[in-house]
């Protein structure tokens, strides 16, 4: 009889939340339900169509076999001009490795440095793969708790109390996904200046959202405000949700020589270069024509200022305004307790997101899958005329709960 083994790093670990609520929104679909989804955070724009025609150039030319490991010479010099352009940052093409998708970049960093016991200080409400990730590579999740008063973000004396002598990483997201929020130049200084005593602990910017903000907010990165923080920083990006290209799977990872070059090395014997037809669309995404952000950026504002302002209209949710990204974390806790027409009572957020999907056919994230409740999250990347439907059904749905 066969065992089915699977190693202790995989068992540990559980499936993107975010993934298993699409999966069943779309399980539900099939069987005829007419089930608005807002949960994944993925643009809903196609890939501009400079974007996509430097791609098929690119397989015209033949550019269809490996890159360099860390990526092609001009993907990479594009990456450097986009870090010196648009947020006054200067690195070397060796300090620069392509990856493919954000998300790689992220693991194979952890997975270059995290020693079984070491800690990483995570930020919460936070991206669902970080805590997973660092699991997976053996390593500590320290959660550090940031509620809604302290605008989601951490403070710099929240940070000095989850620091120790086995601290890592630090991950900054900013904007962040789920809540939005986002750090000035004020709060990095504060917490660069707790960092100061800490120049082994590296410091991961998550900066994916960078170029969806709201209300003319400036993009300030850590390293504007505490450039002294170059030598321990490495910046995560990449073209998915700037430049609706999730699909392609372009990402990349910054930082200093010696970890550039252990990823590129580890990146050399798994994934290997990410794709050459993509690199050659995501140069074209960086040194073309840029009109796409704008148009994109000013459709998400009108989304999220009308979204914002119907989840505020109804009974029982609240929801901050969010800086960035294309989420709504919505405070949910003057439901918990109240009970449906069957009797049951909505203890946690994760059964009021079983009931609007029963109830409203919205599908939501619950805010325990990003480590703050009571809480959910809604993704803003739909149309207009779905989100207004989503609030309606919220609405209704929830008219219909009693005192329990
Ligand atoms: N970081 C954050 C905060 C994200 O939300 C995402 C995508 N959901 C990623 C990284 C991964 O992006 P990519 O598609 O480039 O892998």
């Amino acid at each position: 009889m066969q065992t089915q083994r699977i190693a202790s790093r995989v068992a540990n670990i559980k499936p993107s939340p975010s993934s298993s609520a699409a999966d069943r929104a779309n399980e539900l679909r099939q069987q005829g339900r007419d089930i608005i989804s807002l949960v994944v955070g993925e643009p809903d724009f196609d890939t501009p169509s400079n974007v996509g025609k430097a791609a098929w150039e690119a397989i015209q030319r033949g550019e269809t076999r490996y890159t360099a490991n860390s990526g092609s010479q001009a993907m990479r010099q594009a990456i450097k001009s986009k870090l010196e352009r648009e947020n006054n940052l200067h690195y070397n093409e060796n300090e620069i490795v392509v990856t493919n998708g954000a998300k790689a970049a992220i693991f194979t960093a952890f997975l270059a440095t995290i020693e079984a016991g070491d800690e990483v200080v995570i930020p919460a409400p936070y991206w669902v793969s970080y805590p997973d990730m660092v699991i997976a590579c053996e390593g500590t999740p320290v959660i550090a708790q940031c509620s809604e008063a302290e605008g989601f973000k951490l403070t710099a004396e929240r940070l000095r109390s989850v620091l120790t002598d086995k601290t890592r990483w630090l991950i900054i997201n900013s904007p962040s996904n789920p809540t939005g929020a986002s750090y000035h130049h004020d709060d990095y200084v504060a917490l660069a200046e707790v960092l100061a005593d800490y120049p082994d602990v590296l410091i991961m910017t998550d900066d994916i959202y960078e170029h969806i903000r709201y209300d003319n907010q400036e993009n300030v990165h850590l390293l504007n405000a505490a450039p002294q923080l170059k030598d321990q920083t490495v910046l995560i990006n990449g073209v998915s949700k700037t430049y609706a290209m999730t699909g392609w799977r372009i990402g990349f990872a910054v930082g200093p020589f010696y970890l550039i070059d252990a990823f590129q090395k580890l990146q050399s014997q798994s994934a290997g270069n990410a794709c050459s037809v993509s690199q050659a669309a995501a140069i074209e995404a960086y040194n073309g024509d840029q009109s796409f952000v704008k148009t994109s950026q000013a459709v998400y504002q009108q989304r999220r200022n009308d979204t914002l302002a119907l989840i505020n209209n109804i009974d029982g949710l609240h929801c901050s305004p969010p800086d960035g990204a294309f989420y709504l974390y919505v405070g949910c806790e003057k439901l918990i307790g109240m009970q449906t027409e069957d009797g049951t009572v909505l203890e946690t957020d994760n059964d009021l997101v079983l009931y609007l999907l029963e109830k409203a056919n919205v599908a939501v994230v619950a805010g325990s899958a990003y480590g703050l409740s009571p809480y959910f999250r809604m993704s803003i990347a739909t149309s207009q005329t779905q989100l207004h439907t989503a609030c309606e059904r919220i609405t209704t749905a929830l008219a219909k709960l009693k005192q329990g």
